[in-house]
């Protein structure tokens, strides 16, 4: 009798979250979801059948306590539910708008195996924003010194939760940056559209007010190398992400015309290329643009290209649909703001004129039955080559780890991909002392799993600096 009354309550579709019109929001930069009025959240929190052994919460790389955050939520109590997921997360605002969730705690939660799961990530930016908008972002309590003092190397997802989780055990935090800005892919990466920077400079302002100090244009490697770090610091931690970009090597990617997308979005989002010349750095800005690859990435650069005035902004990628590595909401807005999809296709060739992107050579590709690991890989169908018209190409197939930080730290071992290789559950690396994490030892992943990867180390390193033998790794080692 019970569960029936249960049932009854059970509403199976999510509370749909106000969006910014497609055909208005392909010309502007504003954030397309509005998010969750209380009234919504509310409504979308009442979903939550409180599980008593949660799948949400196995979900989750930080262990967010999501039923206890949602049940505040219904209760209306904003302000106790994001002092829950600040316990465990320190950027709330930003997963709650670019974690894959569908992959994460809302695959695993136990409403989803007959209807729609929860709307975890959207209750979660809820709670974020509801805090943010009432100027009175919590900051948690800092205990008194411990004397021990910490580098971070690198300002994105992994370095900052690695900070935040230290400076919370008292010890001091010294990040060093080698952009102007804080914050990594989050700030020169993931478009306005997706992660206003504001919000992420002020989940930033948090760490600061917790005395984490933040050196920003710092390339070490350059400025100055980890063992020099190890003579000041009791450990380091290495968070320097995956930023080399990976190219087709075809012939004619050396034309005007061809960016990476790092190259690309950098210059849109975070030197403000999309408003030159009152903003230093100019982009191309073309009328047919074309965006090879199937992931994140690749969306993010397409839908920039939309949004700087592009005719005609397509995707051409060398699998179908169904294995595009990209969100699925991701690729439903790219769809709804009229980018086009070329799938199983594969560029071969850039054509130029005068040094200038003309044309894109490209094959038809199709997939092989799959394999002993179940993948079906793309193999070219011949003859079935043609040209698209473009006069921009931006490619978006991946990236690597930059060589500067392994080059110049002496005794630091390294997988066969050229990541820094590290002991799983403690990040620590060959070097005493030297802990990484994030995409700098995974290879390109995802916001969540670098903040996991961040809590770790933390953990680690903080045994670490009550070990006896802390504090010699520098004097040992140049
Ligand atoms: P990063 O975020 O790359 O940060 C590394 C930082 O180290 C950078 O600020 C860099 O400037 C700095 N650095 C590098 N070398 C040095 C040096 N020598 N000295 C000092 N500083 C240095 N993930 C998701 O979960 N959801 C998404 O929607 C999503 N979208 C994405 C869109 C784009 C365009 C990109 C590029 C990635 C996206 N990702 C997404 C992946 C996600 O952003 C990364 O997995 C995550 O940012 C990795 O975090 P990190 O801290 O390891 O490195
Ligand atoms: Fe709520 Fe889903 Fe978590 Fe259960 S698994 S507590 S329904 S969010």
């Amino acid at each position: 009798m019970k569960s029936e009354k249960n049932k009854s309550r059970i509403v199976p579709r999510r509370i749909p979250v106000p969006e910014q019109e497609p055909r208005k929001r392909r010309g502007n930069f504003e954030e397309v979801s509005r998010g969750f009025t209380p009234e919504l959240a509310v409504k979308e929190a009442e979903r939550c059948l409180q599980c008593k052994n949660p799948g949400c919460v196995r979900g989750c790389p930080v262990n967010v306590p999501i039923p206890g955050f949602i049940k505040l939520v219904r209760e209306g109590d904003f302000e106790g539910a994001i002092g829950l997921i600040r316990e465990k997360n320190v950027l709330p605002a930003v997963c709650g708008r670019v974690c894959p969730q569908e992959e994460q705690c809302e695959k695993l939660c136990i409403l989803g195996k007959k209807h729609e799961p929860v709307g975890i990530g959207r209750l979660e930016r809820f709670a974020a924003d509801w805090e943010r908008r009432q100027c009175s972002v919590n900051v948690p309590p800092v205990p008194a010194p411990s004397g021990k003092r910490v580098a971070v190397v690198g300002s994105g997802p992994s370095g900052l939760t690695c900070a935040y989780d230290l400076a919370k055990l008292g010890h001091k935090v010294v990040i060093y940056e080698a952009l102007h800005e804080a914050g990594g892919v989050l700030f020169y990466g993931i478009p306005e559209f997706r992660l206003p920077k504001n919000i992420v400079t002020c989940e930033i302002e948090v760490l600061k007010k917790m005395g984490v100090e933040i050196v920003r244009n710092a390339v070490i490697g350059k400025l100055m190398t980890v063992g020099e770090l190890m003579d000041e610091y009791s450990a380091c931690y290495i968070a320097t992400g995956a930023g080399l970009p990976r190219f087709l090597n075809i012939e004619g990617e050396n034309l005007n015309g061809v960016y990476s997308a790092n190259e690309f979005l950098t210059r849109t989002n975070l030197m403000k290329a999309y408003d030159f010349p009152r903003h230093d750095t100019p982009v191309i800005r073309g009328r047919r643009v074309a965006v090879i690859g199937g992931g994140n990435v690749a969306m993010d650069s397409v839908r920039t290209a939309l949004r700087l005035g592009a005719e005609e902004a397509m995707i051409v990628y060398r699998r179908s649909e169904a294995e595009m590595p990209a969100r699925r909401e991701e690729i439903h807005h790219a769809r709804e703001e009229g980018v086009r999809f070329e799938f199983l296709t594969n560029p071969v060739r850039i054509i130029g004129e005068k040094g200038w992107v003309k044309e894109m050579e490209c094959v038809r590709m199709e997939l092989t039955e799959p394999d002993e690991s179940g993948r079906r890989r793309p193999v070219a169908r011949e003859g079935s080559g043609f040209r698209i018209r473009t006069d921009v190409v931006i490619v978006a197939v991946g990236t690597g780890a930059n060589p500067l930080i392994p080059r110049s730290t002496g005794d630091l071992a390294l997988s066969e991909r050229g990541y820094i290789a590290v002991e799983e559950e403690t990040g620590r690396t060959s070097r005493e002392g030297v802990f990484a994490g994030g995409d700098i030892v995974t290879g390109s992943a995802t916001v969540i799993s670098a903040m996991g990867a961040g809590r770790k180390a933390a953990r680690a390193i903080h045994e670490y600096l009550n070990e006896p033998s802390c504090g010699q790794a520098g004097k040992r080692e140049k």
